[in-house]
């Protein structure tokens, strides 16, 4: 009932040249695939990425209902302003990307974005119609101090301040313990499984149980081809957002399979 949705993201790699690159090899690969897929590339790719992917399939759907979507990594919460070096939802809407990722834990960490800005995001993203990825996750030390619950509780809580049920449709949450990105080390799928079960339940509390059920949550931590199906074989688990193991179209198509 709940459509998988697949999400890569480039982070900072990927010269436009590579992402238009990537676009090519990629699109042929995954033309049986279900998923939703989306590609997260840094903000200077967006329009060749779109471009690319518009020349590729022309608009044409790949599996089903399916399309490849693509998004930002990041934009500020104001409208516009003296903001040097970030962008608007209008200039991500505006170039046509359709998905904003929210709160992942490099910009929580290197940008120090806290709990406050990625809810204003949240509701800056909602209000341009936006699909946003809001990513939560704990600490190693989290977790071996029996946080993980708590931590996850906060951060769910504090996205989703203000945002009424109906609302909150278009919303994607991605569980990312911080513990395993980028390191190799993922959660095992029970872990994941536990994880992606309470932030439903937190969901549920404030939003209520419809809302709850509907909402995708993706796993994401070293997803990679060799893990993926059975991570994704997983109920609770919608799909995933993936970094590296993204990088290379064959790699991303073998975890875009996986779901489904
Ligand atoms: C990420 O960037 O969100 C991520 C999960 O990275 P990786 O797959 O490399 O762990």
């Amino acid at each position: 009932m709940r459509r998988p949705l697949v999400a890569a993201n480039w982070k900072m790699y990927k010269t436009p040249q590579q992402a238009a690159s990537f676009v090519e090899s990629f699109v042929p690969m995954v033309g049986s695939a279900t998923a939703e897929v989306v590609l997260f590339p840094p903000a200077v790719d967006l329009a060749i990425t779109l471009q690319t992917l518009s020349a590729k399939i022309g608009g044409a759907k790949i599996g089903g209902d399916a399309k490849i979507g693509v998004g930002a990594q990041n934009m500020h919460y104001a409208e516009e302003g003296a903001y040097t070096g970030d962008i608007s939802a209008s200039m991500v809407t505006g170039i046509g990307a359709r998905y904003i990722l929210i709160g992942h834990s490099e910009r929580r960490q290197y940008a120090f974005e806290t709990d406050e800005i990625v809810n204003k995001k949240l509701l800056t993203a909602l209000k341009h119609g936006l699909t946003p990825v809001v990513c939560v996750g704990e600490h190693l030390a989290q977790r071996n101090e029996g946080q993980t619950e708590s931590v996850l509780h906060e951060q769910v809580f504090e996205a989703l301040k203000g945002i009424g049920a109906e609302q909150a449709a278009p919303i994607v949450i991605a569980y990312e313990p911080i513990w395993a990105i980028g390191t190799g080390k993922t959660a095992t799928p029970e872990m994941a499984g536990d994880a992606h079960r309470f932030i439903r339940g937190e969901v549920a509390e404030l939003l209520g149980s419809p809302v709850a059920e509907k909402m995708r949550i993706l796993y994401g931590g070293s997803v990679k081809p060799e893990n993926a199906k059975e991570l994704m074989q997983q109920e609770e688990i919608d799909g995933a957002l993936v970094g590296g193991a993204s990088l290379d179209p064959a790699s991303f198509c073998k975890i875009v399979e996986a779901a489904g």
